[in-house]
């Protein structure tokens, strides 16, 4: 069992505040990824989580014990770094092993280890390689066959397939989530790629600010963000956002539509996902400004009682800058957020 506990952790740099009181639960076995834009925190938690950081304050539990306090080769965990940290001088045999090494395991579980993983992560024909003589990819994938052979409970990664071009990112994305699916470890993996955070995790924490904002499956976080920040900063195009008032009936009025809205509130802003608005005679008017065909769909990028406003459309759609179209949002996929607390409601 490797379920960790994040209890009110902050960081504090001299007189720069990196992580306010963080309290997060990972539960034995899940994917959590750390999303957010640079700077929001994210590495901080991990290398305290390592044990490569120390905390100002709060706690830090794996499995039950409390390791705040111990080295990190005391706390079982394995870690990936974005810049591999693989030996150029070592075989791709000694990398995988060099860890075994050092726990002084006999070499019969030496050799079925590194053969496991090498295998497992399909360069097993490249055991006797200087490491030095591989390409990006092979040598993020020794990082990871080395994180692997450890067997550890834990595994943290920092921007593992940052260094890879996007077709290799995109091929060792699917293989990391069928590795780790099928190993028993519990993954804290750090990204700044929201397409990559959505593709792996079982939960996403988004931060900002040295905060989490939300928490939460992938598709959970994209349908019903916590926060407008969450709207925004995952979807790309991004979430749209109009303002709305309650009219004497108790509708709201967007952009000129009436639309029910939540009980409470007399100004609140209301948001719809691009891809989740039609063209219909119903909608509200948006006149289109700039054209992106996408091949799947066309961006169409739009301005709404002079507010941007993005829609994704059929491509088969014929529009041209200056057009009028009308845009109705689809009812089960409105959103609405205080516009003081930015918080959903
Ligand atoms: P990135 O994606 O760019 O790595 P991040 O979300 O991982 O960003 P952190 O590396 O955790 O961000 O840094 C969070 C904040 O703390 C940043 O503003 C950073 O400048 C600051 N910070 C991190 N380490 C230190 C340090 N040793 N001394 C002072 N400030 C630091």
């Amino acid at each position: 069992m490797a379920e960790i506990v994040i209890k009110n952790v902050a960081k504090r740099f001299g007189g720069f505040t990196a992580l306010h009181s963080i309290d997060l639960t990972i539960t034995d076995q899940e994917f959590m990824v750390l999303l957010g834009a640079s700077g929001c925190g994210k590495t901080t938690l991990l290398r305290i989580i390592a044990g490569l950081e120390t905390p100002s304050q709060g706690e830090v539990w794996i499995g039950g014990k409390r390791v705040d306090h111990l080295p990190p080769r005391e706390r079982g965990i394995s870690m990936v770094f974005q810049n591999y940290a693989v030996f150029p001088h070592l075989t791709v045999f000694e990398n995988i092993a060099f860890g075994l090494r050092m726990k002084k395991l006999p070499q019969t579980e030496i050799d079925r280890r590194v053969n496991r993983t090498a295998e497992l992560m399909h360069i097993e024909q490249l055991l006797k390689r200087y490491s030095g003589q591989l390409s990006g990819g092979q040598r993020q994938r020794v990082a990871v066959a080395r994180a692997l052979a450890m067997e550890p409970d834990v595994i943290l990664m920092d921007e593992p397939l940052s260094n890879l071009d996007a077709l290799l990112r995109l091929e060792m994305r699917a293989e990391l989530k069928g590795v780790l699916a099928d190993s028993k470890t519990t993954t804290i993996y750090v990204t700044h790629d929201q397409v990559e955070a959505m593709s792996l995790a079982d939960r996403i924490s988004v931060m900002n600010g040295g905060k989490i904002v939300q928490a939460a499956s992938p598709v959970e976080v994209y349908r019903n963000p916590a926060a407008r920040f969450v709207g925004s900063f995952i979807g790309n195009p991004p979430m749209n956002f109009l303002p709305a008032r309650r009219g004497t009936n108790g509708q709201f009025q967007v952009a000129g539509l009436e639309l029910p809205g939540p009980v409470a509130g007399d100004a609140l802003d209301f948001a719809i996902r691009p891809e989740d608005v039609e063209i219909a005679p119903t909608g509200f008017v948006a006149t289109a400004r700039v054209i992106e065909p996408l091949g799947a769909h066309t961006l169409v990028t739009t301005e709404v009682d002079g507010k941007l406003f993005r829609a994704v459309l059929d491509s088969d759609l014929k529009v041209a800058p200056g057009d009028e179209l009308r845009l109705a949002p689809k009812p089960d996929r409105v959103r609405w957020f205080d516009p003081e607390t930015t918080l959903a409601v």
